[in-house]
């Protein structure tokens, strides 16, 4: 079968003929994919940047992590029920033998594997799984719009760590997926107000405006305050999401940010950030991180794009067939695009 693989630890990808999965074992299940979207994270393993290094243990693999297929086949001692059914896959799958594990601590298994990173992801017609990290999506939901569940987990998350109060002013740095899906969780969540700020970013805060949130700006030539006077003028950010991994950005994000004000940070940085704590202890500030989502919210996150799928659909910009999986890394790596998706035979 086809493949997009990462075989080498070099910049670059490859689209190649591989073997299909072996029959599922005990507790795994084999899925036919129908629609796989690419994150950042695929562009920063085509591109090579550092942090993942830890994959060449597992090379070649194949990539791709977030996507919605259908149960083919299922290995021993896995719920029948399963079987024809459409799901998402959690991408983090547990090693069952560190000390965490054993002690049923799982959130913090020192041998997870991910899906995609450390062992075969789903730019393929097939990936193999275990059973566990398989959640069921309601048959009316299409496949392009459950395969956004897991960047969604990564967004309601960021909301949920934030706990805004209803009425809050909320600034979202970052315009791509994860601050597309912020924006939208802090308005379920009662935000008052939803800005939205780019870097030479025209394409995606138009996208931005047709999801409905029109309050944005972008920063090209100018300083975050600047970008942000209109709005500014009616006072500091209560909440403010970083999603844009650039370090710069969270001194003059706490600069805009009110007192008792949180700042949760969500983009991955290359390097430490430089933060002026005397400022920050007495604006009573708070830096937050917020990363991989609980399990409940899986559920949670499936049933709120069901009830708003037509709004979730407006955050994919591409489709492609896996043939062209290549372009679409690519394409996703440039600002014009939003989410970019894979869709398959069965779709
Ligand atoms: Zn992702
Ligand atoms: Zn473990």
């Amino acid at each position: 079968m086809l493949a997009l693989q990462k075989t080498a630890a070099a910049p670059g990808l490859e689209l190649r003929e591989v073997t299909a999965p072996p029959v599922p074992g005990p507790g795994e299940v084999l899925l036919a994919i129908e629609a796989t979207g690419v994150c950042g994270t695929d562009v920063h393993i085509a591109h090579w940047t550092p942090g993942y290094e830890s994959m060449q243990q597992a090379m070649p693999v194949t990539i791709g992590h977030e996507t919605c297929g259908r149960v083919e086949s299922l290995g021993a001692g896995v719920d029948p029920a399963l079987h024809g059914r459409r799901v998402t896959v959690r991408p983090s799958v547990l090693c069952h033998s560190c000390a965490a594990c054993l002690g049923g601590d799982p959130d913090n298994c020192t041998g997870r594997r991910g899906v995609g990173i450390g062992r075969n992801g789903a730019f393929a017609p097939q990936l193999l799984v275990p059973a566990e990290n398989c959640v069921m999506v309601p048959d009316a939901l299409d496949a392009e719009i459950a395969a956004l569940t897991e960047p969604m987990t990564v967004c309601r998350e960021a909301v949920d760590t934030a706990a805004l109060k209803p009425g809050a002013r909320v600034l979202v740095l970052g315009p791509g997926t994860i601050g597309q899906g912020i924006a939208l969780f802090a308005e379920a969540a009662g935000a008052g107000e939803v800005v939205v700020l780019g870097r030479d970013d025209a394409s995606r805060l138009a996208q931005l405006d047709a999801l409905g949130f029109p309050q944005t700006a972008d920063t090209l030539g100018r300083t975050l305050a600047e970008a942000l006077v209109p709005w500014l003028d009616k006072g500091r950010f209560d909440v403010i999401f970083e999603a844009t991994g650039a370090p710069s950005v969270v001194p003059e994000a706490l600069s805009v940010l009110a007192k008792r004000g949180r700042l949760v940070i969500v983009g991955i940085h290359p390097a430490p950030a430089q933060v002026d704590l005397t400022a920050l202890v007495r604006n009573h500030q708070q830096i937050l991180g917020s990363y991989r989502a609980p399990v409940e919210t899986w559920p949670e996150v499936l049933g709120w794009l069901e009830a708003n799928a037509e709004r979730a659909r407006g955050m994919i910009s591409h489709r492609l067939p896996l043939a062209a999986a290549l372009d679409a890394v690519e394409i996703a790596g440039a600002k014009q695009a939003s989410k970019v998706m894979v869709l398959q035979g069965g779709a």
